[in-house]
């Protein structure tokens, strides 16, 4: 049967989607989010397992994104910040690296730890200065290359780019070779510098969620995956064909390409994120740990209990260990993580129950200059379609929802309005 289901259609209801409707919303038009999936969120969703809070994949909310800060409304989301900074995994210890100007004590320690040279934390400390006085939009306009090369024209000795950079940028942007693009490495660097990195008390899913119930009631219909899109409606896979005046493509990778046919989607990253139960934190404070000397398998781990202890039954414990790279699409990446981390922990690890976990074939757009590099593209195809996702702007919850803020500014533009 044809219908005519709302003024706008949108495919897919992760941030992106949900922001695009929430602004044609605010306009007055009638949205429908058709959603393949169970639930709103995309890959922003939390699930909930004995007690335990699982976001789908280790990620984090950086207070300091503009246009986040706009749409989302962070004082209702219970914010629970990290401790700033990372310990690395060095030669059998862990040595703290923290970001001077939040914790002047730390820096003592930092200059000592054997994670770089002083001249290193100097140059950390001067790109902090320098990226502050810059604002977003000259970052993302600036010459790209490859956040290593970019990273070693600026100085930084071989050891800090190895034992820091490679698992901390290599675990923000999943690409432990750092081919990614200089302007993400600046942006990302000066959100860190900028503000705090937290998680919601109720999961990362609590994100989507506000988005969602702030729609009109009935606006997104999940299990409903879309067959084929054109300029003035869908069809679901069920056959069902639903009419509207426009159509916004907010689904990513492969679906994106296949439903708009564009040709300038990056290819995307996986992840691979494990967790496990403990009734013993292996650290005591919630900060990131990195792999300093890329043992691997795993680049970062995370006790998430203590960020937020809402990620745990009470008397329990949340470890999150996340796999980069081929090695996160290996068959034995849960084994060969499990006996790095008894490497770093002792035999506690044996105690260790698994959860869950994820394997994440599509988890970030391959933002390497090879690959089109961080640019913001087209919202609209060829063929009348309207496009968002974190693909047109850059792969993070900031791009996601700056994304669906422009499409929809685009469709209410073509529709007609102010
Ligand atoms: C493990 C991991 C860690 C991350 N870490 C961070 C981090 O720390 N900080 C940060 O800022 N960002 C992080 N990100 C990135 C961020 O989560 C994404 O960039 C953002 O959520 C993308 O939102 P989106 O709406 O563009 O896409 P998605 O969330 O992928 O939404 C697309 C939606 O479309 C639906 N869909 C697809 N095809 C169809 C179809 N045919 N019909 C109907 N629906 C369809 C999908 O089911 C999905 O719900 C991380 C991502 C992952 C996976």
């Amino acid at each position: 049967m044809t219908e005519r289901a709302a003024d706008v259609l949108i495919v897919g209801a992760g941030l992106a989607g949900l922001t695009c409707a929430r602004e044609l919303s605010a306009h007055g038009l009638a949205v429908l989010v058709l959603e393949a999936s169970d639930g709103v969120g995309g890959r922003v969703r939390t699930d909930l397992v004995d007690g335990f809070l699982l976001d789908r994949g280790f990620q984090v909310l950086l207070t300091a994104y503009p246009e986040t800060r706009h749409v989302v409304d962070l004082g209702k989301l219970d914010l629970k910040p990290f401790e700033p900074g990372a310990l690395v995994h060095i030669g059998g210890r862990l040595h703290r690296v923290v970001d001077p100007f939040r914790r002047p004590g730390g820096a003592v320690a930092t200059l000592r730890a054997p994670v770089g040279t002083v001249g290193d934390k100097v140059r950390v400390a001067r790109l902090a200065l320098e990226l502050r006085g810059r604002s977003v939009d000259e970052i993302l306009g600036r010459e790209e290359v490859a956040t290593g090369s970019r990273l070693r024209e600026r100085g930084f000795t071989p050891r800090m780019i190895h034992s820091f950079f490679r698992p901390f940028l290599g675990g923000v942007f999943l690409d432990p070779a750092l081919d990614t693009s200089s302007r993400m490495f600046e942006f990302v660097f000066k959100m860190f510098a900028a503000g705090d990195v937290c998680v919601p008390a109720k999961g990362m899913g609590a994100i989507a969620r506000q988005l969602h119930d702030a729609l009109p009631v009935g606006s997104v219909r999940t299990d409903s995956p879309v067959a084929s899109a054109s300029s003035g409606g869908v069809t679901l896979e069920s056959g069902e064909i639903l009419r509207s005046d426009a159509v916004v493509i907010a689904a990513h990778g492969p679906e994106a390409v296949r439903l708009t046919g564009l040709d300038d989607i990056p290819p995307y990253r996986p992840v691979l994120c494990l967790y496990f139960g403990a009734d013993v934190a292996p650290v005591r404070e919630g900060i990131l740990v990195l792999d300093g000397e890329g043992e691997g398998p795993v680049s970062n781990l995370v006790v998430m209990s203590r960020v937020s202890s809402t990620y745990a039954p009470a008397g329990r414990e949340l470890i999150s260990a996340t796999v980069l790279g081929d090695a996160a699409r290996s068959p034995d990446a849960a084994a060969r993580a499990r006996a790095q981390l008894r490497r770093w922990f002792g035999r506690q690890v044996d105690m260790w129950e698994p959860i869950a976990s994820y394997s994440i074939a599509a988890a970030l757009p391959d933002h390497s200059p090879a690959c089109g590099g961080v640019q913001a593209r087209a919202v609209e195809t060829d063929g009348g379609l309207f496009v968002c996702g974190d693909h047109r702007v850059h792969g993070s919850i900031e791009g996601a929802i700056q994304s669906g803020v422009r499409a929809a500014g685009r469709v209410w533009r073509v529709l007609g309005g102010a």
